[in-house]
């Protein structure tokens, strides 16, 4: 049969001599590898202390956005859940009550918001299908876990923090394309 690699040896039960039975000349060599690898440009870094330089379109863990006042920006239309591909999307949607016009921009809103981080592959479909420019993927890494539940990420995850200081920055991710859009008030729901 015509080999295709030049890789495959032929094994043989010959006696070994006294160097290879000693292992010493194994061993020098296995050395010299190692000390080889010394003075090699590394390939690894010491995360989480160093991280590497994310591509500008890198697309990590979610973000719920609200509005300039601190709303929620999420109509719990479900358009989001109906776009992703891998259904992690689940959630239930309330109405608004009187007095709760500060918390939620709609008259509709997301009372429970789940994305299973597991089943996410990141493709961005809901960020593109969100009427309500709600939810966004943002650079941040998932973080990992031992165990399954936690991957379930709920609207305490989710949903970014009220203090203006802390709110996620998603501008970074967009194409200048993608900005000026989103900064162009004839579309209603940019208003
Ligand atoms: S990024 Fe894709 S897979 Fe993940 S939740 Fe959004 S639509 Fe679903
Ligand atoms: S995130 Fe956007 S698309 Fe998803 S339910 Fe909320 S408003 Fe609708």
């Amino acid at each position: 049969m015509e080999k295709l690699t030049n890789r495959s040896r032929v094994v043989s039960d010959k006696k070994m001599t006294f160097l290879e039975k000693i292992y010493l000349p194994a061993i020098i060599k296995g050395m010299f590898i190692t000390l080889k690898h010394f003075f090699r440009k590394k390939t690894t870094i010491n995360y989480p202390e160093q991280k590497r330089e994310f591509s500008q379109i890198y697309r990590g863990q979610h973000v719920l956005k609200r509005d300039d006042l601190g709303r929620e920006r999420c109509t719990a239309c479900g358009l989001c859940a109906v776009a992703c591909p891998a259904e992690a999307i689940t959630m239930v949607a309330a109405e608004r009550k009187p007095g709760e016009e500060n918390l939620y921009r709609e008259e509709k809103y997301a009372a429970v918001y789940e994305i299973n981080m597991l089943r996410c592959i990141y493709c961005g479909d809901c960020e593109e299908a969100c009427p309500k420019e709600a939810i966004f993927l943002t650079d941040r890494i998932v973080a990992s876990q031992y165990q399954r539940l936690p991957f379930v990420y709920g609207k305490e995850l989710l949903v970014e923090p009220l203090d203006p200081d802390k709110r996620i920055d998603v501008s970074v991710r967009q194409t200048d394309e993608v900005r000026d859009f989103k900064l162009n008030k004839r579309f209603a729901h940019n208003k």
